[in-house]
């Protein structure tokens, strides 16, 4: 029995660009996992992107079958939440089955974890969900179809039963000991990209109202570290590629909980800078465990690049998310990483379910005192990103009954001034985005003129978006606030247009990491 481990193209749309969820990073080793694990045991498989391989979704059953003929095997496809594309994904499947009706077809990751009922229910072409960490279900499955033994009941998996029930196993225990996977296969298209992804832990010892990550996970599994020795030893065996310097940590959460996860970093630093010297690499953390001793260490080993979870400036509604931080931790952690010339990143939901008005007005102050909105990308992106609860996920199941939403809570859950702000300024970041596209991020190449314009941009940008907040604040009644706020976004997008004309159309570059750094 092979298996085949399928990505397929990604779907980007203006709407779905910048909804947080479902991250690509966190997610972009797990193809890699499998196919490890699979090889390790021997099982025959193929890791195929089909982006890489130049395969739209059309062409995927055909290409399929020219791969595998009529023998049975099973595809395991990891599926990213899509929104409306998710038809034409399982569509393809189906075509795939339709070929070869011995095909076993299995999906796996974040959204399938979190929807297998719904999947399950309306696709009868899946065959079986794997839910949460997917190596060792993988593996079983493949094992006990190759075998012809039955695989239902499988911890970690969920199935329909022939009477059409939908059956959800238990998870499978998570993986304690991470040294003891092997290191991830590598896809090309992976491989040529300015970063090379490395996976140190999983999990998270915190559980934020809106993340899925120990949804996904299981809550006991909690954060889990590789040793700084194996993660050492796969950067070394990374750097026999030519031109492979710059790391990223595809990790939730970087640093492990306490003293323990500062001294395991801070022997990470140690062991980079004498067995990898010269890398360089970056990674997301919570700000909390930003402490000079651990930070020092790791720029010395070559540390450049920071994402900060700061999520908001409003105290009060980090602590309605069980965040677990002060914005003064958020505050030390920005001098900090400056001090050390860090290039900062900020993860900031501005608009979010339990977001109110004060929040909104919180996070502006704050985002203005602590100098983070400073191009046009960055301020667009913070001012209007929204966060998603997806479907499975608990806090979905506690509200959603107040709104019958199908896949994904977010901006139904607003207060309706809430949302109508939102409205203006995500039609305001999304029109800049598209006239700057990220050129401002690396100003290094642009000319003294468009620097100007991405000056004037941001100054626009930020002048609107406090115009809207103080009109929403004070107006109540919602239709004469939409008149208002259409009418300002209408001047807005007037005074913004010029900067279209002046900046010429050159391609932000297609990297997978700078999409993960904007969020
Ligand atoms: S700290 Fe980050 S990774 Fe951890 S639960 Fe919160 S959002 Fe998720």
């Amino acid at each position: 029995m092979s298996v085949i481990i399928l990505s397929y193209p990604r779907f980007w749309t203006a709407e779905s660009y910048d909804v947080v969820v479902d991250s690509p990073l966190t997610a972009c080793l797990m193809p890699g996992y499998v196919a490890a694990v699979l090889k390790e045991r021997g099982i025959s498989h193929y890791l195929i992107d089909a982006q890489q391989k130049g395969w739209g979704l059309a062409e995927i059953p055909t290409c399929i079958a020219n791969l595998m003929g009529q023998e049975p095997y099973l595809l395991s496809l990891q599926l990213i939440y899509s929104f409306e594309n998710t038809d034409k994904i399982i569509q393809s499947l189906k075509e795939v089955k339709d070929i070869n009706p011995t095909a076993h077809i299995n999906l796996f990751g974040y959204y399938p974890t979190f929807a297998y009922d719904l999947i399950l229910s309306q696709y009868p072409v899946i065959d079986s969900i794997t839910l949460g960490e997917p190596e060792i279900t993988i593996a079983e499955l493949a094992t006990a179809l190759g075998k012809k033994e039955s695989w239902q009941g499988f911890p970690g998996i969920a199935y329909r039963d022939t009477t059409g029930n939908i059956i959800k196993g238990a998870y499978q225990s998570p993986i304690m000991e991470l040294d003891s996977l092997p290191f991830p296969c590598r896809i090309q298209s992976e491989t040529d990209s300015t970063f090379t992804y490395i996976q140190g832990s999983r999990g998270c010892y915190n559980s934020c109202f809106f993340c899925y990550i120990n949804p996904f996970y299981g809550y006991q599994a909690g954060w889990r570290g590789r040793s700084p020795q194996n993660i050492v030893r796969e950067i070394i065996t990374l750097l026999e590629e030519p031109l492979k310097s710059h790391f990223y940590f595809a990790d939730p959460n970087f640093f492990g909980p306490g003293l323990f996860g500062q001294q395991r970093a801070m022997e990470l630093a140690r062991l980079i800078k004498e067995q990898a010297p010269g890398i360089v690499f970056g990674f997301e953390t919570r700000v909390n465990d930003i402490q000079e001793s651990s930070l020092a260490l790791l720029s010395e080993a070559g540390l450049r690049y920071i994402f900060l979870g700061i999520e908001s400036g409003s105290q009060r509604w980090l602590d309605r998310v069980k965040k677990n931080i002060r914005v003064t931790d958020s505050i030390k952690a920005l001098q900090l990483c400056r001090r050390h010339g860090l290039n900062i990143s900020t993860g900031f939901i501005m608009f979010a379910p339990f977001s109110n008005l004060e929040d909104i007005a919180e996070n502006l102050r704050f985002l203005k005192e602590q100098e983070l909105l400073h191009t046009p990308t960055t301020t667009c992106h913070v001012l209007y990103h929204p966060t998603f609860i997806s479907w499975g996920h608990p806090l979905y199941c506690m509200i959603r009954q107040k709104t019958g939403s199908e896949y994904f809570l977010g901006l139904d859950t607003f207060e309706p001034r809430v949302q109508l702000l939102y409205e203006y300024q995500a039609e305001v970041s999304r029109r800049v985005l598209a006239y700057v596209q990220g050129r401002d991020l690396d100003m290094s190449d642009s000319t003294p003129e468009e620097e100007k314009i991405f000056k004037r941009l941001n100054c626009l940008v930020i002048e609107g978006f406090e115009q809207a907040l103080s009109l929403t604040l004070k107006t109540h009644k919602l239709p004469q606030l939409e008149a208002s706020l259409s009418e300002l976004q209408t001047t807005m997008l007037k005074k913004l247009t010029p900067a279209k004309a002046c900046l010429s159309a050159r391609s932000q570059a297609g990297d997978y990491h700078k999409t993960a750094l904007l969020k």
